[in-house]
C-alpha cells in the first residue's frame, strides 16, 4: 500500500468513527506522524492533502526542514519531549509544541517565542496512565494548576488544548477509559474560563486506538505507522 493509499484508509475509517459519534469529520485534524521519515515520504503525504505533521526530534526535524520550503502551507508541530534548552530553537522551527510537560518548559517556551516576535500555540501534555516513565503532567497536580495559572503572564503563548499519550494496550478498548478521563479534564479545565487557557484541542488517538479516540471526542489524531509504514 501507498502513503496516498493509506491516508485514503484512514480518511475512510475517520468518516465511519465520525458517523458512530454523530460528529462531524471537519471537527478532527488528520495530523501525519511523520518522524523517522524521509522528506519525500512527507512530500507524498503533502500531495495526498495532508497539511499537518508531527516530529518527535528537534534536531532530526532541523535537518529536513530545509527540504520543505515549497510547502508552504504544511504545519509542523513538535509532539516529542523538549529539553527546556532546546526551546530556542524548537520556538525557531515548529508552528507549534504540542508537548509542553512542565511550567518550566512553557516559561521558556515563552521567552523563545518572545524573542521570535511570534505567538506559539501549545498543548498541554498530560500523564493520563500516571506512568512513571512517560512525559506529561498528573491530572489534579500542583504543577498542572501553576502551569495554568501562569497563562496570563505567558503572552507570547496560545494554550490551545490538552495532548496525551496513554498506556500502550493491544486491544484499543482497554485505552477508551484514559481517552474519556482527558476528556473530562479538558471539560473541567474549560468549565473554569481562565483567562489565556483555551481548551478546544484534544490531541489523542494513534493508529491502532484512533477510532476509539474520535468516539471519546478527540479532535486530532496523531497517525504515523498506518500512514508511513513501520519505522
Ligand atoms: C510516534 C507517535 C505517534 C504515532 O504513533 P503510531 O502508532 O505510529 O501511529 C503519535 N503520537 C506521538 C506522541 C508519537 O510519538
Amino acid at each position: 500500500m501507498s502513503i496516498v493509499d493509506n491516508i485514503a484508509q484512514i480518511h475512510e475509517r475517520i468518516t465511519h468513527a465520525v458517523a458512530r459519534a454523530g460528529r462531524n469529520a471537519d471537527d478532527i485534524a488528520l495530523m501525519a506522524v511523520s518522524k523517522t521519515k524521509p522528506a519525500h515520504a512527507i512530500e507524498e503525504a503533502y500531495r495526498a492533502g495532508i497539511r499537518l505533521f508531527g516530529e518527535n526530534r528537534v534536531q532530526e526535524f532541523a535537518e529536513k526542514q530545509p527540504a520543505f520550503t515549497n510547502l508552504v502551507d504544511a504545519q509542523f508541530h513538535l509532539i516529542g519531549h523538549l529539553q527546556s534548552n532546546k526551546s530556542g530553537k524548537a520556538a525557531a522551527l515548529f508552528h507549534a509544541i504540542d508537548s509542553v510537560d512542565s511550567l518550566k518548559l512553557a516559561e521558556r517556551l515563552n521567552a523563545s517565542a518572545q524573542a521570535e516576535d511570534k505567538i506559539l500555540p501549545i498543548l498541554i501534555e498530560i500523564n493520563i496512565g500516571g506512568e512513571e516513565q512517560k512525559a506529561g503532567i498528573a491530572p489534579g497536580s500542583k504543577e498542572l494548576e501553576s502551569l495554568l495559572a501562569a497563562a496570563p503572564q505567558l503572552t507570547s503563548l496560545s494554550i490551545r488544548g490538552l495532548m496525551t499519550v496513554p498506556p500502550h494496550t493491544d486491544d484499543p478498548e482497554c485505552v477508551r477509559p484514559f481517552f474519556k478521563k482527558l476528556r473530562e479534564l479538558r471539560d473541567q479545565i474549560a468549565a473554569q474560563k481562565l483567562p489565556r487557557v483555551g481548551m478546544h484541542v484534544l490531541s489523542m488517538g494513534m493508529s491502532h486506538d484512533f477510532e476509539v479516540a474520535i468516539e471519546e471526542g478527540s479532535s486530532c489524531v496523531r497517525v504515523g505507522t498506518a500512514i508511513f509504514g513501520e519505522r
